[in-house]
């Protein structure tokens, strides 16, 4: 196929270079404090109206209001009644509650080609999609459409081509109920093409996690952080994209556990934070969280686990029976011996060369871990987004293996989810390699035949769009074009199908980066009342800790004509089969207690659905870890044996990681500041090492290009400010999506296929 199609329209895919006038301010050294409370209520008024937005957080995780739309943090038993969340899941909320509306009007005056010229800040801030809007073949403006046709044109189109042929991509938003009904529709369809963004964040986690103890999800409670003696936070900012998590740790600091931060970056979060609801936290400047900070090179995390355990290895040696937990390993894990010789033979050199952190460092933390049992490590997109990222989260788990630190009090794995449903949709059956139990429960239940055949993951989506064997893309949330990588190759892939529909609450890139034709789907946000034809409909949630709880929004919706997504996935499957196959539809629309029925029929771990979610709290799903059984084919954990990766790089090149600021939440910016590291009104930054500047004969601010080759083919990111910054050398870090351009499409993790976002060779060309 050739590059481009006559259809294709002249709309901007990667962000445009606009530079908006960089800021420098001292680093705050902390984060939270009154300032993020100022800060969160700048943007409530700003968004909503102070009065309007205050009566909206007041519901912000509480139990009877709705589940933040950020990222997946658990609410603790106690639950302040002065606010439930953080600035991030303020402005969250904030961004989905706005009063500024993309109405037909909106859509008349701007065509998709002039907003495409946008930031995604700008596109980002039109406000919320008022009706079903349509973009038909060769025009440059969204039409109104309404609901009927809307439906009745994607069952027409899904009915002329293959199953194979269309793509049904989830984010994290998703509800159980609307997720569960989607992969059902789709399997009923024909396909497992499922892919979400979990493919593009925790996959290497889920993998490595169930390759070694038997299920892809943490063992911890929030119970367990309190308890801990010692929490690794590796690859991962709370500060900015977990923030409640700091809440957390200055508990389990109280308690007398240590907090160890392993990053490329020091972040203000780990560094100390200030309690806004505690006047003697204010008062006395706040809680030092990370007693320990490795300053780890971006890709060197094998090493330095690998060390770690080397030191706890040399403990047990010198007094045996002292560190290892000797009748855990035994009972419960295989594989022990050969873990161990292979360490015995560890190139220590290497690895320090590797990590890049002094051997002093290593030792006292290695003395850490050997005196305490009570172990948790937490980590985000830092450990998962590596071509060895599966092998980053079983070197995880052999060093807890190692202590036994896993299914006991205040101990074990966590990774930490980064959108507040993603968890629960992967539960649900978003998945495009699903377990043949679950497709064997869900066709006894519904009487149905599943494919088998497993369907695309986001990169093989991408890739199959690219050879122009996609029609159809549907998306349920997200934004596909900002999130993924190699936006120019996506960009154009996702051009080259026939139909593109997203469900959507607000205006984003992957609404004017689209198919021939394209159908925007305004659905109902977290905030919203959902009233269907039984009374007023809740939804249900799982957290990062495997809990699930109710979220009901009471606001008024955006406009009148905006619909649920349980609702709109009912009225698109009734169009599609028939309003009774392979169940009633219209009933599960109007009773979203049926559907948790249909749930609790087919996943094991929601028997009585509808009653235990009403309890205040929700429920804890089963985790056979979290009690001490793993759920392998052996029934026991595996330590397994991860080599050290290669991570040597040309000469005169760095290695990139894009990173969020702190005014933003995935794709979504809600402003052009990055407060915690003294940047502000300027997002086209590249974070580098002075040293390394020296070296390049780079000034401070002075303008560069971003070029990346990787087999062959080179990618460019134009006008970025290099900035000075606390990062290794040899290293530096750029915000997504801007920087999306440089990932390589054919660059993903061994097994789990996450695009290697923290880890692209690049060289600074000047200007
Ligand atoms: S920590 Fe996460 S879930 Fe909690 S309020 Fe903040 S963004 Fe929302």
């Amino acid at each position: 196929m050739s590059e481009t199609t006559p259809t294709m329209r002249s709309v901007q895919i990667t962000p445009p270079a606009k530079l908006t006038g960089l800021q420098l301010h001292a680093l705050p050294g902390k984060a939270a404090g009154l300032n993020a409370v100022t800060i969160s209520l700048q943007h409530v008024a700003h968004e909503m109206g102070l009065w309007k937005g205050l009566q909206v957080l007041a519901k912000l995780n509480q139990r009877d209001g709705f589940d933040c739309p950020g990222c997946a943090w658990p609410e603790p038993a106690h639950r302040s009644k002065m606010g439930e969340y953080c600035e991030n899941g303020a402005k969250a909320v904030a961004e989905e509650a706005t009063n500024f509306k993309c109405d037909p009007e909106f859509f008349q005056k701007h065509s998709v080609e002039e907003m495409s010229r946008w930031s995604d800040y700008e596109i980002g801030k039109s406000g919320r999609v008022t009706h079903p809007m349509y973009l038909a073949a060769g025009s440059s403006h969204y039409e109104p459409i309404d609901w009927e046709k809307v439906y009745a044109m994607i069952a027409d189109e899904l009915k002329q081509c293959a199953p194979n042929e269309a793509v049904f991509y989830t984010s994290g938003r998703t509800s159980n109920e609307a997720a569960f009904l989607y992969q059902l529709m789709v399997r009923n369809y024909g396909t497992n093409n499922l892919p979400d963004c979990s493919n593009m964040c925790h996959e290497s986690s889920g993998v490595g996690l169930g390759e070694t103890i038997g299920i892809g999800k943490g063992t911890v409670t929030l119970e367990d952080i309190y308890d801990a003696e010692v929490v690794l936070v590796i690859g991962q900012n709370p500060g900015t994209n977990h923030p409640r998590m700091l809440s957390a740790l200055q508990k389990c600091k109280h308690r007398g556990g240590k907090v160890v931060h392993i990053n490329p970056l020091p972040e203000a979060g780990t560094t100390k934070f200030v309690d806004p609801q505690s006047p003697v936290e204010v008062l006395k400047g706040g809680t030092k969280i990370a007693d320990y900070f490795l300053q780890v090179k971006i890709g060197g995390d094998i090493a330095l686990l690998k060390l770690l355990m080397y030191e706890l290895m040399k403990a047990e040696q010198r007094e045996p029976g002292s560190v290892f937990d000797h009748y855990f390993i035994h009972a419960q894990t295989t594989g022990y011996d050969d873990f161990l010789e292979e360490l015995k033979k560890l190139d220590r050199t290497q690895a320090l060369l590797d990590c890049g952190i002094e051997e002093s460092l290593i030792i006292e933390v290695g003395h850490l871990l050997a005196k305490h049992k009570r172990i948790i490590s937490c980590w985000a997109m830092g450990l998962t987004q590596h071509k060895h990222a599966v092998n980053n989260i079983r070197e995880v788990v052999n060093l807890h293996l190692l202590r036994g630190a896993v299914g006991i009090k205040g101990a074990g794995l966590c990774p930490v989810r980064g959108h507040s449903n993603v968890q629960g949709d992967r539960t649900m059956g978003i998945y495009e390699k699903p377990k043949p139990e679950f497709l064997d429960s869900l066709d006894k239940h519904f009487s149905i035949q599943s494919p088998r055949e497993h369907g695309y993951d986001t990169v093989e989506a991408i890739e199959a769009m690219h050879h122009g064997k996609v029609k159809v893309f549907i998306a349920m949330g997200g934004n596909f074009i900002s999130a993924t990588p190699d936006s120019e190759f996506t960009g154009k892939a996702m051009q080259r199908c026939g139909l593109t529909v997203q469900i959507s609450t607000k205006l984003n890139r992957a609404h004017l980066v689209t198919g021939e034709r394209a159908l925007i789907l305004p659905c109902l946000g977290r905030t919203e009342r959902d009233v269907q034809l039984s009374g007023e409909q809740f939804v249900t949630v799982e957290n990062s800790m495997g809990v699930v709880s109710r979220s009901r929004g009471t606001f008024e919706p955006a406009s009148p004509h905006l619909r649920s997504e349980p609702a709109i996935v009912c009225e698109l499957a009734s169009a599609l089969f028939g309003a009774a196959q392979p169940m009633d539809w219209l009933e599960a629309r109007d009773n979203y207690d049926v559907i948790r029925n249909h749930i609790e029929a087919v996943i094991p771990g929601f028997d009585r659905y509808n009653d235990r979610v009403r309890q205040p709290d929700g429920f804890y799903l089963p985790n056979g870890p979290r009690q001490g059984k793993f759920t392998t084919a052996s029934g026991k954990a595996l330590f397994t044996y991860n080599p050290l990766p290669d991570i040597r790089i040309k000469e005169g090149r760095l290695v990139m990681m894009t990173i969020r600021s702190h005014d933003q939440y995935n794709t979504t910016i809600y402003g052009l500041d990055d407060r915690y590291r003294g940047i502000k009104n300027e997002r086209r930054v590249v974070l580098m090492h002075a040293d390394d500047m020296r070296a390049m004969h780079l000034k401070e601010r002075e303008l560069v290009n971003l070029v990346g080759e990787f087999n062959g083919v080179i990618r460019r990111a134009e006008q970025f400010h290099v900035l000075p910054f606390s990062i290794p050398r040899g290293c530096c870090a750029t915000y997504f999506p801007e920087t999306n351009c440089l990932v390589p499409i054919d660059s993903y993790a061994d097994r789990s296929k996450t695009p290697v976002s923290k880890f692209i060779e690049i060289s600074i060309e000047k200007r």
